[in-house]
């Protein structure tokens, strides 16, 4: 989003940011898993009033056939803002941004799923922001990731993602709408982080080598973090599974 009105100061005299985070500071973060009941796999996730609902359905048999392949499941995925989730109501029609995105959260999504085992079949994923305050692609990416494991679907490891952007100068972790609209720059990252590898990275603004590097750093470090939220929360439900 482009900036409008004038830009309010970002970082105050002791270091705090416009909500009152410490530049390393994620917002609090809510994750739950198996939401929905008519889906195979759900989750919602909150990162402060960024509210995140994603649902699998799959493996299953694809309509139409030849969209099919024979030696890997294709995965299919549809990222999508409700109307009421922004401040001015959204319009319901795919805009270019979902179209792009929904390609960018699939593509961050896929090398962490075995597909392989699953040919000639489609996985459907489908992100729905329910309110966006900034990081709704890197939200969607964790939420889809929990809901592809609460649907059982075999993975070589959980995708995390977080946004750090440059505020009045100042690389910071997770930015919120205020700070992705009047900082210098964001930068979206997502990873798998038990085998160390980045499946989505991009940059909107202008960040020097050295600031690239702390706010990947910075990025790793909060992503390692919301990877262990995630653990948990699909240990606590399947421990209770277990012993039910
Ligand atoms: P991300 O949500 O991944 O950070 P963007 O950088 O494109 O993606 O968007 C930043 C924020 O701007 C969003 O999280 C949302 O709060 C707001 N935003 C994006 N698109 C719209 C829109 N069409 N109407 C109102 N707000 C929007």
């Amino acid at each position: 989003m482009g900036a409008v009105g004038e830009k309010p100061r970002l970082i105050d005299e002791s270091g705090r940011r416009i909500d009152g985070r410490r530049p390393d500071e994620l917002r609090p973060i809510e994750m739950e898993v198996g939401v929905l009941k008519n889906a195979d796999g759900s989750a919602l996730v909150k990162f402060g009033d960024t509210w995140v609902l994603a649902a699998v359905y799959g493996p299953r048999e694809a309509v139409p056939k030849h969209m099919t392949l024979p030696e890997r499941a294709v995965i299919r995925c549809r990222y999508r803002m409700l109307s009421f989730s922004t401040h001015e109501r959204k319009s319901p029609a795919p805009s270019r941004r979902e179209v792009e995105l929904s390609k960018v959260i699939r593509e961050a999504l896929e090398p962490a799923v075995l597909t392989e085992l699953y040919p000639r079949t489609t996985i459907d994923i489908f992100i729905e922001v329910l309110n966006a305050h900034g990081g709704t692609r890197t939200a969607g990416v964790t939420a889809a990731s929990l809901a592809l494991a609460d649907a059982g679907i075999p993975m070589r490891d959980l995708v995390a993602g977080v946004a750090v952007g440059k505020v009045d100068g100042v690389i910071v972790l997770d930015i919120n709408e205020i700070e992705d609209m009047y900082g210098e720059a964001d930068m979206p990252v997502a990873a798998m982080p038990g085998l160390g590898r980045i499946t989505l990275l991009q940059l909107n603004g202008v960040l020097s080598p050295n600031e690239f590097r702390t706010g990947l750093k910075m990025a790793m470090e909060g992503i390692r973090r919301i990877y262990e939220m995630q653990k948990k929360v699909l240990r606590q439900k399947y421990a209770v599974i277990e012993e039910e």
